[in-house]
């Protein structure tokens, strides 16, 4: 019998587990972690209604949400003794995980939560089943009838919030790699970030290292009327049809795994052309997933791995494991790799003519 009612928790835990993520976009959208943020210190479930959009009469629903999201680690509760023993009154803060949830912090992971949890991609998923027996390419042509890219260029809104989230993992990746992983960069003269979207990871680098001359490469339409600056210029182009623009290395960041095996090879031969031998310090720098590294520790990562890749399957893309990363970088002609779990969730990929 116990064997039988843990199996059925297991399964509660999963039919439910969407809600934590449904309670987490409440908070974003009724801006909540900006809201504790500029009161400047702990609020009360009280004061937290009054500075929100939220009808009075739904007060203790707020409670309700803000209970799971003290459980899963979002917010702090504060429990204030105020009087005699019976008048407690609770209070929330903010930790260093809905510190990142604050819209003016420079390396806010908000823009990426609110794409992720949109309608679009959600819709796109809950079509996972019925995209297996058709053949469609991905399940965001059986939800939404046309391919992502299509998609991303055909809705204007859905596309500025698409870019915005780019940008802002961009900003947090490239405020690591400056921190903790310049090398990468050392001794390179030029780069061109190809699919660098509104250049976000080119401004910081670019600024950082005002050495080297920087390049994003994207789609017309992505990079339209964007202007560079100093050492950093914006080039609009198609990866698979035009010729890349010559550079010691180039930055591939979250590219391939938007791709099927067959089209990375060709965007890797590509790049290819662009760079010089390794003799001559010529690399691919790639930032992306690599599943299964031994190196992770934490079970959550792996979670988070597996999850991000079946969510690939919106756009016909994958996260890969080592093994697969190897076999790609064959098929296109390199000699060799180096790969560096120094990004959290992703690694920094080194790979050489
Ligand atoms: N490297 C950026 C953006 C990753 S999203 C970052 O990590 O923030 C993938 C990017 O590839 C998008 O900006 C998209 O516009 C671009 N892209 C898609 N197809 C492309 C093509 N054929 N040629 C050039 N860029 C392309």
């Amino acid at each position: 019998m116990e064997q039988i009612l843990h199996a059925q928790a297991h399964i509660w835990n999963h039919c439910y587990s969407y809600i934590s993520s449904m309670c987490l976009k409440c908070a974003i959208e009724l801006g909540i972690p900006d809201t504790i943020h500029s009161h400047g210190g702990p609020m009360t479930l009280n004061q937290l209604v009054e500075a929100i959009p939220v009808r009075l009469g739904k007060a203790h629903c707020l409670y309700r949400v803000m209970r799971v999201l003290v459980y899963s680690g979002f917010f702090e509760l504060q429990i204030n003794k105020r009087g005699g023993a019976h008048e407690e009154e609770a209070a929330y803060s903010l930790n260093n995980i809905s510190k990142l949830l604050i819209r003016d912090n420079p390396l806010s992971v908000e823009p990426y939560l609110r794409v992720m949890l949109n309608p679009i991609p959600m819709k796109s998923m809950d079509c996972l089943s019925a995209w297996f027996q058709n053949d469609d390419l991905c399940t965001v042509g059986t939800a939404h009838g046309m391919n992502p890219w299509d998609l991303v260029a055909r809705n204007p809104m859905f596309g500025c919030l698409f870019n915005g989230a780019m940008a802002s993992d961009s900003r947090l990746v490239a405020r690591v790699l400056m921190d903790r992983c310049k090398w990468v960069f050392e001794g390179l003269k030029s780069l061109v970030d190809v699919g660098g979207g509104t250049g976000e990871m080119g401004k910081a680098i670019a600024d950082a290292l005002p050495h080297m001359e920087y390049t994003v490469l994207d789609l017309p339409h992505v990079v339209a009327g964007l202007q560079g600056t100093g050492n950093l210029k914006y080039v609009g182009g198609d990866m698979f049809n035009e010729k890349i623009p010559p550079a010691d290395a180039i930055l591939l960041k979250w590219i391939l795994h938007d791709w099927t095996d067959e089209e990375s090879v060709k965007i890797l031969k590509k790049c290819k052309e662009a760079i010089p031998r390794k003799e001559e310090g010529g690399k691919l720098i790639i930032i992306e997933m690599v599943i299964d590294n031994p190196t992770e520790e934490d079970e959550k990562i792996k979670e988070t791995q597996l999850l991000a890749d079946v969510a690939m399957m919106n756009i016909m893309g994958l996260e890969r494991n080592r093994e697969e990363w190897a076999k790609l970088f064959t098929d296109a002609g390199f000699s060799g790799y180096k790969i560096s779990p120094i990004l959290g969730l992703r690694s920094v990929i080194e790979v050489y003519p």
